[in-house]
């Protein structure tokens, strides 16, 4: 008898990545499709056509069967594309790369889905070369509560955040299992009315099987919410722990880095967060200032809004069609620009441009380190000295009242109104800590098959 078979292939005992697989027959769909980013490493640089195979033997893609083409798989111990008959389909839920860095390595046949506004990030990126290592292909979206169909698994997309590229969760439907996943969850996120309907749509489902993002079950985080990192003692509920604050707070101490200020404000973002960018013009509107962005920030802009930009060239120069489209649909504003009149500008200034800082010197700047590169420590130390040496405040969006995943009471809150009969933790180091009554706690080893039997999620034993 045919049944559904999950593997798990990232995201299981480590903060970061995402994939697993559900199978039933030949009919596979694949959640996420990114890997764990560690910030103090550097990455990996593509090179040659080699690339798929370089990248599976560094771990840094899924050993997948069935998955990656056949012409760049020659002479490797693994089944491409071509190779097998499996009708597959790779879902992201949102555009963080430890959720879908891997999607270009995809063969052109299987669909992968996102949501219109990720898609439009993500292909605004590769027209710079800044997106994904790429093949060269293209990517299909998903809507908000439409049923996606591949052979006889059903994928439900569950739209948790409308900002930005949007953030999904997702309800997975085969003959014989139901699992709901996450992706990144929290309860007071940006739009928390929407987690509430995603829970109440997993708990009307009667879940097999709960994939639950538990990012900040570590000891660390645990001391900080409840002074004690005793997991055994944390009680479900909808509160947020005491002396934490929800992101709109979060937002309001942001948005009062950004207001008030005399002098130029400087800052450096995550280019692709949307929300963010969209917030930016709203407080510059209300204190009749101007937005401006370094090139590449900016065709992000004016490809995700459709608007005119504000661009800060700085000598920057290239003959891509992206670059001339920019400069065709944006305002050039010029270092005399500001050094003028620096009180009228909010500037977008990434870690490489940082020396920029020291020829803008100019009365009360204040720089706003808005989660954007550097990630790792030692950079981030270069760029505080930087700030304070050039003459501006530094700021920055990381506080210890907030944490952007999951506050673990909100979460084992969330796990006990679904009421799974199984819960798997996810994307958090210790999976095994995100207990629930009468919810059974399952760590699945990677590469192994699970499958339903009586009732349980149980590992498959090869005959
Ligand atoms: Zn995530």
């Amino acid at each position: 008898m045919m049944k559904t078979e999950i593997i798990n292939y990232a995201g299981m005992k480590e903060s970061m990545g995402a994939v697993f697989s559900v199978t039933y027959g030949k009919d596979r769909v694949i959640m996420d499709f990114g890997s764990a980013f560690d910030p103090e490493k550097s990455g990996y640089v593509k090179k040659d056509d080699n690339w798929i195979i370089d990248k599976l033997d560094l771990g840094l893609l899924p050993g997948i069967e069935g998955l990656y083409p056949a012409e760049y798989l020659k002479g490797y111990k693994l089944r491409s594309y071509q190779d097998c008959d499996y009708n597959s389909a790779v879902f992201v839920s949102h555009l963080h790369l430890d959720h879908m860095s891997n999607i270009g390595a995809i063969d052109r046949n299987v669909r992968v889905y996102m949501s219109d506004n990720a898609r439009k990030l993500e292909y605004a990126l590769e027209e710079m070369k800044r997106g994904v290592d790429t093949i060269g292909r293209e990517y299909s979206t998903f809507r908000n509560m439409e049923y996606v169909t591949v052979g006889r698994i059903k994928v439900l997309p569950i739209m948790n955040s409308p900002y930005s590229y949007n953030m999904y969760g997702f309800l997975i439907e085969t003959p014989d299992m139901k699992i709901g996943y996450t992706a990144d969850l929290s309860l007071c996120y940006e739009c928390p009315e929407m987690v509430h309907r995603e829970m109440e749509i997993f708990r009307d489902a009667h879940l097999d099987v709960l994939y639950c993002d538990n990012c900040n079950f570590d000891d660390e985080s645990l001391q900080r919410f409840f002074g004690s990192a005793d997991v055994d003692s944390i009680i479900g509920s909808s509160q947020i722990p005491e002396g934490m604050v929800s992101f709109r707070q979060h937002y309001e101490y942001i948005e009062t880095l950004f207001r008030g200020n005399k002098g130029l404000v400087v800052f450096n973002h995550y280019e692709r967060e949307m929300m963010d960018v969209e917030k930016y013009y709203q407080w510059a509107e209300k204190e009749n200032r101007e937005v401006v962005f370094e090139p590449e920030a900016a065709w992000l802009v004016y490809r995700f809004f459709n608007r005119k930009v504000n661009v800060y060239l700085n000598g920057y120069e290239n003959n891509d069609q992206w670059f001339r489209e920019l400069l065709e649909n944006a305002v050039i504003v010029t270092r005399e620009d500001i050094i003028r009149e620096p009180g009228r500008y909010y500037l977008h200034n990434s870690y490489g441009n940082i020396d920029e800082l020291f020829r803008l010197k100019t009365p009360d700047a204040v720089y706003v380190h808005a989660e954007g590169n550097p990630f790792n420590s030692r950079d981030r130390d270069v760029m505080k000295r930087k700030v304070r040496e050039a003459g501006f405040r530094f700021e920055t969006y990381d506080t210890d009242n907030y944490y952007q995943h999951g506050y673990p009471n909100m979460v084992k809150y969330f796990v006990e109104t679904i009421a799974p009969k199984t819960v798997i933790g996810y994307h958090g180091r210790y999976p095994e800590r995100i207990t629930a009554a009468n919810v059974r706690t399952l760590v699945p080893d990677y590469y192994k098959k699970y499958y339903l039997k009586n009732g349980k999620l149980t590992e498959a034993v090869e005959e």
